[in-house]
């Protein structure tokens, strides 16, 4: 571990420890970050992504310096990692379905990792491919989406749709797609050369996508885009950025609904709650108000 890793991993703890004391802001006095900053120059931040202070909200994603606006602006706990411009030009609608449907043939065709050998279907993702306010991303397709060739519309799918419609969303104005295109054997999770062969698939749809936020749900996602090794339960519910768009990490659907089927109910209700806490910030960030439950779609 290099001593960036460990300052970093102390600061988050202590940030983490006074969270659940109830601490809902910290202050950050900037000479103290100085001279952090003045330790080295090169941390140990997740690969095209920036970890932003527990409490603060992430800079605006028109932004293309990676700033906050003045009015927003705090010392980042970790020092931000340049951002890669998007240097994709924006696209009409049309060019844009024409290029994510060019992607979906490209995935089908693929044979780069055994996962090809045992799914009936490729997963492409599917939704709103127009810059839509949020992209779900999840670990890999399981059985139902094996079958029908679409993500999340099984068990776990249900949940996540509760959750977009809870945001005030249908889930065709949203984007939902996977790190692995292809069902692992028995829902296994995918292994690292997997994600690796597949993950050039989801950047360039990102990148003709351009989100205005990404939700990565469970750990395996969090893993395959952001390239960190620190894990869901520090991570959910605290900003990053990827290519200079704001990622929210959260709780895998599945995850919650284990809870469920386990009859914890306290912890699947912290779990839940968890989630909508994350979600809310999400709606923050894209200045859009908390439907009321009545209201949801
Ligand atoms: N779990 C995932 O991560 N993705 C899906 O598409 C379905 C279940």
């Amino acid at each position: 571990m290099s001593e960036w890793t460990d300052i970093i991993d102390g600061i988050a703890d202590h940030v983490a420890l006074l969270k659940e004391l109830g601490e809902r802001t910290v202050e950050i006095d900037l000479a103290v970050m100085q001279s952090l900053t003045a330790k080295g120059k090169t941390p140990s931040t997740p690969q095209n992504a920036s970890v932003h202070a527990a409490s603060g909200p992430p800079a605006s994603p028109t932004d293309r310096t990676g700033e906050p606006p003045q009015s927003q602006r705090r010392p980042p706990v970790a020092v931000t990692a340049p951002p890669t411009p998007g240097n994709t030009p924006a696209r009409s609608p049309e060019e844009r379905r024409k290029a994510l449907d060019e992607i979906a043939v490209r995935i089908d065709a693929c044979s780069a990792c055994v996962l090809r050998q045992q799914r009936a279907h490729s997963v492409p993702g599917q939704g709103n491919g127009n810059s839509p306010d949020v992209m779900f991303i999840g670990e890999a397709p399981g059985a139902e989406e094996d079958q029908q060739g679409l993500a999340f519309v099984g068990a776990a799918g249900q949940l996540l749709t509760k959750m977009i419609n809870a945001m005030g969303y249908a889930r065709d104005d949203v984007f939902i797609a996977n790190i692995c295109k292809c069902r692992p054997p028995k829902n296994r999770t995918p292994q690292s050369d997997e994600m690796q062969t597949c993950l050039p698939f989801l950047r360039e749809q990102i990148r003709i996508i351009r989100p205005k936020t990404i939700v990565l749900l469970g750990g395996t996602a969090l893993k395959g885009l952001l390239d960190t090794q620190v894990g869901i339960t520090r991570m959910q519910g605290q900003w990053s950025r990827y290519e200079g768009i704001p990622v929210m990490p959260t709780f895998h659907p599945a995850y919650v609904l284990r809870f469920e089927s386990y009859g914890y109910m306290a912890s699947l209700k912290k779990a839940k709650n968890e989630v909508w806490h994350a979600l809310k910030l999400v709606l923050a960030q894209l200045g859009k108000p908390v439907p009321t439950p009545s209201a949801a779609k």
